[in-house]
């Protein structure tokens, strides 16, 4: 991937403020948010262009990354740039209210959509792992992840305790990118959390960042203060340095079940994501370099012993739920252990019925750099949505306890919830977007907002073992629903489209869009803002709605969106 690029070291991060190097604001953020994701603050390692995720990057290779900022620079308000797995490919004259740019990452034909035949390409320099938000430069570093995996847990705790985690220990595993946000999630829920992370300097990176509270490197002192902290009913974390299936044994030996066991290893990538047990960190990187299949073997066996010891907790009356890992889904397929699907995923457990109403872990990011810009977004929200209590209690965490990484940004789940009349129907995402895009025009707001979400989202995934897990007319293969929301969000005219294979769940396992829409106070930022937000969102609630969600047929019926052919 040659040597980091000059640009990226002079940038490290995005550039802010007010004045543009692009010839117009939507062109000027791609070049912020791809600097976004690659600034040190937000990847996990970005000499290498990973992002966040296993390998998942922003760009093939830093002779790629350079020249999409060349092409950025150089790109009209009229035309669109295509970009294939983190590579610049071609730029066209499309006009003003179509996307300027369209990404496709990790793509391959069904017959050879594996991970044998993604490495081949890889190594040859011709694809590039997308993950989610990797690839189509929508990243924002733990704090994007951290509402859905607070509201996970809100979830679980509501259905299944008292509506928080107070007294209850979470054990879990994996502080990357999206893992980190795991020990301050359960914080934030009042409980207490240990998890163990192979990566000392994971464990270091979330403590200086206000995620995790304490580290150690031994089982007995973890159960001691976890047990301590969940007595006295204390919000408290520890990260574990140890491999997450050496830890579950041990406390299966000491007999200690937690309240909820999960995982955010990096499963989903046996080579290049998930430790083997029995070697540090870098014996484990030596090992893959010199010996890969050796590598592929042992971390198998390591992911067959985690799913045991999570299975043998669970019944012994731990709450156990995958977090979207894939982690049962590599040792069914490489180790034919059907068993392992005998504890469930957390989409169909915790965030179905969300989906259902179109809703999703919609986030913006201020273009500018000043946080103040972000604070005055929360103000709106508040403003918006004064009934909603749960958002309040978001926003106040949030600025309390969440630092900003890079471009400051914010994460709140919204869906559809349309109100008013006639044309002026406008789903939550549009009532929000339009306001922030009336700030901007106003000078309330610095420099323009982008809006985003994760691929994570209601309408815009096909994920067997992750997002449509076990849909209620089995439809969960099928794939055509990402690509019509991509297409969709063509039509409705964001200005980043993306549309990428693997993702959480590894290379085959699922298809997912994403967009962007920059607010920078203009008619057609609200022409794109009022489209988008009303499509996207409603793409979630068509599709739960085909499948029989009796929910989503009441938010169609709520929000005005037609489902023809609902009762056939
Ligand atoms: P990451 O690669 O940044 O971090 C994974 C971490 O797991 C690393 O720090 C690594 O050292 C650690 N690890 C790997 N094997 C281990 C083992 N056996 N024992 C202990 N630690 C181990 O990945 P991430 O961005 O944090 O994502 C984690 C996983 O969650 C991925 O599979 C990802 O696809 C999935 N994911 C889930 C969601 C969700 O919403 N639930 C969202 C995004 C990603």
């Amino acid at each position: 991937r040659g040597d980091p690029s000059e640009q990226w070291r002079e940038y490290r991060g995005a550039p802010t403020g007010t004045d543009i190097e692009c010839e117009g604001w939507r062109q000027e953020a791609a070049l912020r948010m791809l600097n976004n994701n690659l600034d040190p603050e937000v990847a996990e390692d970005p000499e290498n262009l990973v992002v966040y995720g296993g390998t998942g990057r922003a760009a093939r290779s830093w002779d790629a990354y350079d020249s999409i900022l060349s092409e950025l620079r150089a790109l009209e308000g009229n035309e669109t740039l295509l970009v294939q797995s983190g590579k610049p490919v071609g730029r066209f004259t499309t006009h003003e209210r179509a996307p300027r740019v369209l990404i496709a990452n990790s793509n391959l034909v069904g017959k050879w959509d594996n991970w044998d035949h993604f490495h081949e390409l890889e190594a040859e320099g011709k694809i590039m792992y997308g993950q989610m938000t990797a690839g189509s430069w929508a990243y924002i570093g733990t704090q994007g992840i951290i509402q859905g995996t607070f509201e996970t847990l809100a979830e679980l705790a509501r259905q299944h305790f008292d509506g928080d985690l107070s007294g209850k220990v979470v054990v879990t595993a994996g502080l990357g990118g999206m893992g980190g946000a795991q020990p301050l999630a359960v914080t934030m829920n009042e409980g207490v959390c240990i998890a163990a992370e192979v990566a000392e300097a994971r464990i270091d990176r979330r403590i200086e960042t206000g995620y995790c509270m304490e580290k150690t490197d031994d089982t007995d002192d973890a159960i001691e203060r976890a047990t301590e902290a969940a007595q006295a009913r204390e919000p408290y974390s520890v990260g574990v340095h140890m491999n997450a299936a050496d830890l579950l044994e041990a406390l299966l030996d000491h007999g200690f079940v937690p309240d909820i066991i999960t995982d955010q290893t990096s499963a989903h990538d046996a080579l290049e994501g998930y430790y083997p047990s029995g070697y540090s960190v870098a014996e484990a990187d030596e090992l893959r370099t010199e010996d890969p299949e050796q590598y592929w073997m042992q971390s198998l066996d390591t992911m067959e012993r985690h799913i045991d010891a999570i299975l043998e907790l669970q019944d012994r009356g731990a709450i156990a739920f995958e977090y979207g890992n894939n982690i049962r889904g590599q040792v069914k397929e490489h180790r034919g252990r059907s068993d392992a699907f005998e504890f469930q995923g957390f989409v169909p457990a915790y965030i179905r019925p969300q989906f259902c109403r179109g809703k999703g872990p919609f986030r913006w990011v201020a273009l500018s750099g000043d946080p103040d810009d972000i604070h005055r977004t929360d103000e709106a929200v508040l403003e918006l949505f004064p009934e909603k209590d749960h958002l309040r209690r978001w926003i106040d965490l949030a600025q309390e306890q969440i630092q900003f990484q890079g471009l400051p940004s914010r994460v709140c789940w919204f869906g559809c919830n349309a109100e008013g009349e006639g044309d002026d129907k406008l789903t939550e995402r549009a009532r929000f977007a339009l306001r922030i895009n009336e700030l901007v025009a106003l000078g309330e707001i610095a420099a323009p907002i982008v809006v985003t979400r994760d691929h994570l989202d209601a309408g815009s995934v096909a994920s067997p073992n992750r997002e449509t897990e076990a849909m209620r007319d089995g439809t969960d293969a099928v794939a055509d629903w990402p690509i019509l929301n991509a297409l969709l969000n063509c039509a409705a005219g964001a200005d980043i489209v993306s549309v990428h294979d693997g993702g959480g769940v590894g290379i085959g396992n699922a298809l997912h869009a994403n967009n962007h829409v920059v607010l920078d106070g203009s008619e057609l930022a609200a022409e794109k803002a009022t489209r988008v937000f009303t499509t996207d969102p409603g793409m979630g609630v068509i599709r739960h709605a085909d499948a029989g969600y009796e929910d989503a047929l009441d938010e169609a019926d709520q929000s005005d969106v037609p489902v023809p052919m609902r009762d056939q």
